[in-house]
């Protein structure tokens, strides 16, 4: 906390408010030096988001609507006509503790993922209606987080109705507030541009695609076939619809396939079949939920990875991701080194790959980064 990390867990907390409710509170050190003013959730083991440093502002509404307003400030540079959807606020890194706005054309998609955001929900959405004028706000918390913090769940609206994304000029179907995640998943959109600059000329494959974000961007920069596999009905269906949505920009369309299969299958059954791919993306949903199962999430992670170098043609690249926040930078290396060495192939990084800069790493707030990925070019 004195480093600026915005959490105080129960047990280092000598004393606490009596009191059942949440409650906004000064944060006392142990000589008794005012910290700060914190939100303080009785019998949660986050037992305090920190607000406010000594010297800044007293903490009130009137802070929320300021920081709201700069965080919507900061991403407006990316509303060019390439975007018209971005993440608005995320949470801590913009000083707003388990909050998560996303837009999506004119919709707003809201998570109050705790006690705070929750305490603050009328205020919150006066002042996102006031800023933005949206058509509409959806409530699409993660149901976990509140119950950690003894709130709650939201249940999910039946929402029927189509928004169509744009994301990095590509054309996107979701229908907000009723499919994963808050509808769309906003913090791949530098990392598809990154790896569609490879892809012209390639036989690519993309795992755990979603609704194409990669093999829409690799289709367009002129891939010459893509193979994308999801376990999802759903997703695949929404793949289908943005298929349609991008014809124009996709020539080749008859060059795209979608398998609907558990991508550990499927790359097995694929490598028995003697196939070769020049570009294969692997995103998976988060394999370590928590810190405690990183072990066996590393070998999950470390099981992909070389299943999908049995695949790679010489010279092939590889774009491999996690989004668990406890898979380091240092550890996804680990785990690609030892997926290179039992596939018996060298492996290059190019570059590093991160959460677009709509979900910015606050430097005091590490669980911030959770994103993570590497170009790689694969060598036998
Ligand atoms: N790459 C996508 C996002 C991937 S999210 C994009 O750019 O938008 C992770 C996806 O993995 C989800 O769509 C989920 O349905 C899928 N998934 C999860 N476990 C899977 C498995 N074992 N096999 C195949 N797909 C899986």
């Amino acid at each position: 906390m004195r480093f600026g990390h915005p959490w105080i867990f129960s047990g280092a907390l000598a004393s606490a408010p009596q009191t059942e409710n949440a409650t906004l509170a000064d944060i006392l050190s142990s000589r008794g030096e005012l910290l700060g003013q914190g939100f303080y959730t009785p019998h949660a083991r986050l037992a305090v988001r920190m607000l406010a440093q000594p010297g800044e502002p007293i903490f009130s509404t009137e802070t929320i609507h300021r920081r709201l307003a700069a965080a919507i400030e900061r991403r407006r540079q990316l509303f060019t006509g390439k975007n018209n959807s971005a993440r608005l606020v995320f949470a801590e890194s913009d000083f707003l503790p388990g909050l998560i706005v996303d837009q999506f054309d004119g919709i707003l998609s809201v998570q109050l993922n705790g006690a705070f955001a929750e305490h603050y929900r009328a205020d919150i959405l006066a002042s996102l209606n006031a800023l933005l004028k949206p058509k509409e706000i959806f409530d699409t918390s993660d149901n976990d987080a509140r119950n950690r913090e003894g709130l709650k769940g939201v249940s999910r609206i039946h929402n029927a109705d189509e928004t169509i994304i744009m994301s990095g000029g590509i054309r996107y179907a979701a229908r907000i507030g009723a499919g994963q995640k808050t509808g769309f998943y906003l913090d791949q959109r530098t990392n598809r541009a990154i790896v569609a600059e490879h892809a012209a000329g390639c036989r690519a494959l993309d795992a755990f695609c979603y609704s194409g974000g990669f093999s829409l961007a690799c289709a367009k920069a002129g891939a010459t076939a893509v193979t994308a596999i999801d376990s999802s009905a759903d997703a695949l269906q929404l793949f289908a619809r943005n298929l349609e949505l991008n014809a124009a920009d996709l020539p080749q369309r008859e060059k795209i396939n979608t398998v609907q299969a558990d991508v550990f299958e499927e790359l097995r059954k694929m490598k028995a079949a003697g196939e070769k791919f020049n570009l294969i993306i692997l995103d998976p949903p988060k394999l370590a939920p928590s810190r405690s199962k990183t072990v066996a999430a590393e070998k999950a992670y470390k099981d992909l990875n070389l299943q999908a170098l049995h695949l790679a043609a010489p010279g092939a690249l590889l774009a491999t991701f996690s989004c668990s926040g406890a898979m380091t930078f240092d550890k996804l290396r680990q785990v690609l080194h030892y997926a290179a060495h039992d596939a018996g192939k060298q492996l290059q990084i190019l570059q590093p790959l991160v959460q677009a800069e709509d979900h910015p790493v606050l430097l005091a707030f590490p669980e911030s980064e959770y994103l993570r990925g590497y170009l790689c070019r694969v060598y036998i």
